[in-house]
C-alpha cells in the first residue's frame, strides 16, 4: 500500500483503515492504471479518486452528472481542508471565471465537472494548459443506452481518453449488470482497465417484509421499535407523503415531508434538518435520496412496493452507511401490487419497455413473496451467489411455517373463473365465505358452486391467497383501475392440479413476533 494514501486517508478524511476494494483501487489509480469501479452505493466510491486526487501532482477532473451532488462533495472537501471547486450551469460567469482562475494558478486538487461543460472545447483548452492527475467518471452507467440513467452527454466522454492518453481515468458505478458493464468498457474505452467489482452485500442491513393490514398501525409499531433514531419512510404518491407525515406528527413523532411537488425552500429545509438534527422520520417519495449520505440513517421503511429490485437496493442502502445495524421494511398488500400493476399498463412506455418493467416487477413481487433467505436472492437478481443464508433477515430469523395452499387456490381461481372474472377481491372473498348480501344475489352469485366453499379461511387469510397468487402471476389486475381480478396462462396448471401451491402462514409470523419482544 502506498505510504502517502494511508497518510492522507487518516490524516484528511480522519480513517482507520481502507473498506473492502478502496485500497486496491486507490493503489492502481495512483500508478496511473485506468479502472472500473463498481461498489453499491455506501460502499465508499468517493475516496477511490479523491485520495488519488491527493497523492498524485495536478487536478484531478471528476465528471458528475448531478449538480446538487458536486456542490455536496465540494462543501464537503472543503470543510476537510481540501482545495476543491466545480463548474457547472449554477455558477455565474464571474464565479466560473474565479475557478478558471484558481485552476489555473493550479490551486485545486479536484475540480468537479458537468460533462457538457467537460467537453466544451474552453474547459478542454484549459485542461491542456494545467496537470491533470487523473479523470474520474462517476456514475459511469450513464454513458449505456440500456441502464435506467442515460445520459447523452456522457458519450463524448470517450474523447478524454483520445485527448489525454496518458492520463489514468477511473469510471465508478453502483448500477451495472454485466451487459450495462460491457457497455461502459467500450463506450469509454476502457478496454484495458482493470475491473474492481465489490460484492453488493450490506450485511450490517436487516431485510424484513410483513404483509399490510393496517398500515398505519403497522408503520406505527414500526417506528415504535426505532425509537429516537433517523430513518426513511418511502410512499409512492405525494399526497400519501404528506398525509404520512402529518399522521406521524400527530403521533408525536418528529417526521418531515419530502417530494418534488414541495417548494425548493422547503424541501432543502426539510432535507438540511433530516441530515442535521438526531432522530428525525424523513417520509419521502424516490425524489429523496440521490445523494444523501448520512452515515447512521437506522431503517428505511416502504409503505408502497418500489417499481424494481434495483431501486428497492439503492432505497434500502441508504441505511446503515456507518456499518451498524439498520432495518429495511417494507410492508405491502394486494393493493400494492394491483396498482403497481396498473401503473405499468398505463403508462406511456412502449410496449418493450412495459414489458421490462412488468419483469422487474414481478422479481421484486418474488422477493417479498420468498420463503427463504431474502438476501440471498437479493443478490442473487444481481448476479451475486450468497453462500448460506444471512441469518439477518425475517425469514433466516424466524423461518415461515408454510402449508400447501393448493387447494385453497383451486377454489380462489375458480371462484374468479365462476363470476366472470370481472370483480375484485372484496367481492371474490364475499363468494367464497358465502355472505349474504344484495349485491352477492343481484349478480346471482349465491348460486354458484363456488358460493361458501371457502369458509374455512376469514377474510384476511383469503385477502392474503389472493395476493399470493397475483404476486406470483396466477391472477392479473385489469388495466383500467377497478381492481378486478382475471386468470392467467398459467392460472391452468393449477387448477388442473398440475402446479401445487405453497404460501406462509402470516398471522403465525406477526403472532411469534408478538411474543420474541414480550420475552
Ligand atoms: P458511494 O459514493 O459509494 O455511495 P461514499 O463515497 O459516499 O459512497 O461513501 C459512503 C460513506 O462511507 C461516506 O459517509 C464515507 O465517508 C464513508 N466511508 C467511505 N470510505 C470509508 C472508510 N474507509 N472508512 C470509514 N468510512 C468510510
Ligand atoms: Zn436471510
Amino acid at each position: 500500500m502506498n505510504p502517502h494514501a494511508l497518510e492522507v486517508l487518516h490524516r484528511v478524511f480522519g480513517y482507520a483503515t481502507f473498506r473492502g476494494e478502496q485500497a486496491a483501487i486507490v493503489d492502481h489509480l495512483i500508478q496511473g492504471g485506468d479502472s472500473l469501479v463498481l461498489m453499491p452505493t455506501g460502499g465508499g466510491k468517493s475516496l477511490c479518486y479523491q485520495i488519488p486526487a491527493l497523492v498524485r501532482d495536478g487536478t484531478a477532473i471528476v465528471v458528475s452528472p448531478l449538480i446538487a451532488l458536486m456542490q455536496d462533495q465540494v462543501d464537503a472537501l472543503t470543510q476537510l481542508g481540501v482545495a476543491a471547486a466545480y463548474l457547472n450551469s449554477s455558477l455565474s460567469a464571474q464565479a466560473q471565471r474565479e475557478v478558471e482562475q484558481r485552476l489555473l494558478r493550479r490551486e485545486l486538487k479536484l475540480l468537479y465537472v458537468a460533462p457538457e461543460r467537460l467537453l466544451g472545447e474552453r474547459t478542454l483548452e484549459l485542461l491542456e494548459r494545467v496537470p491533470v492527475s487523473l479523470f474520474a467518471i462517476d456514475e459511469a452507467h450513464c454513458v449505456s443506452q440500456w441502464g435506467h440513467d442515460f445520459r447523452p452527454e456522457y458519450r463524448g466522454l470517450n474523447l478524454l481518453h483520445q485527448r489525454f492518453p496518458n492520463i489514468p481515468r477511473i469510471a465508478l458505478t453502483a448500477t451495472a449488470d454485466a451487459p450495462t458493464r460491457g457497455e461502459i468498457v467500450e463506450r469509454l474505452a476502457l478496454e484495458d482497465a482493470r475491473q474492481f467489482i465489490s460484492s453488493f452485500d450490506r450485511p450490517n442491513i436487516r431485510y424484513n417484509v410483513v404483509q399490510k393490514d393496517n398500515a398505519r398501525r403497522q408503520l406505527r409499531a414500526f417506528l415504535e421499535s426505532h425509537r429516537d433514531e433517523s430513518g426513511i419512510v418511502y410512499c409512492l404518491s405525494r399526497k400519501k407523503v404528506d398525509e404520512t407525515a402529518a399522521a406521524l406528527v400527530e403521533d408525536g413523532i418528529e417526521a418531515l415531508a419530502y417530494h418534488a411537488g414541495m417548494d425548493q425552500a422547503a424541501r432543502s429545509s426539510n432535507q438540511q434538518r433530516f441530515l442535521r438534527e438526531d432522530g428525525i422520520v424523513m417520509v419521502a417519495t424516490i425524489a429523496f435520496g440521490m445523494g444523501i449520505d448520512k452515515p447512521d440513517v437506522r431503517f428505511v421503511a416502504h409503505l408502497d412496493l418500489p417499481k424494481s429490485m434495483e431501486g428497492y437496493y439503492q432505497e434500502t442502502g441508504r441505511g446503515g452507511r456507518d456499518g451498524l445495524p439498520a432495518e429495511a421494511w417494507l410492508c405491502y398488500g394486494l393493493g400494492d401490487v394491483v396498482t403497481m400493476s396498473q401503473m405499468i399498463a398505463q403508462s406511456e412506455s412502449g410496449q418493450d419497455r412495459k414489458r421490462v418493467e412488468r419483469a422487474k416487477l414481478e422479481a421484486l413481487l418474488g422477493y417479498a413473496e420468498a420463503t427463504g433467505c431474502r438476501r440471498q436472492l437479493l443478490l442473487g437478481y444481481f448476479g451475486e451467489k450468497a453462500a448460506a443464508a444471512c441469518g439477518n433477515c425475517d425469514n433466516c430469523i424466524d423461518p415461515p411455517r408454510t402449508w400447501d395452499a393448493t387447494e385453497v387456490a383451486q377454489k380462489a381461481l375458480s371462484a374468479v373463473y365462476r363470476t366472470g372474472q370481472r370483480f375484485g377481491v372484496g367481492h371474490l372473498v364475499g363468494v367464497l365465505r358465502g355472505e349474504d348480501n344484495d349485491k352477492m344475489r343481484s349478480w346471482n352469485h349465491d348460486k354458484l358452486s363456488v358460493f361458501g366453499i371457502g369458509q374455512d379461511l376469514d377474510a384476511r387469510q383469503w385477502s392474503g391467497v389472493f395476493r399470493h397468487l397475483v404476486a406470483a402471476g396466477l391472477l392479473a389486475a385489469d388495466h383500467e383501475g377497478y381492481g378486478t381480478l382475471h386468470l392467467t396462462e398459467t392460472s391452468r396448471a393449477v387448477l388442473k392440479g398440475e402446479t401445487r401451491i405453497w404460501m406462509r402462514h402470516e398471522a403465525a409470523k406477526d403472532e411469534r413476533r408478538a411474543e420474541r419482544k414480550a420475552a
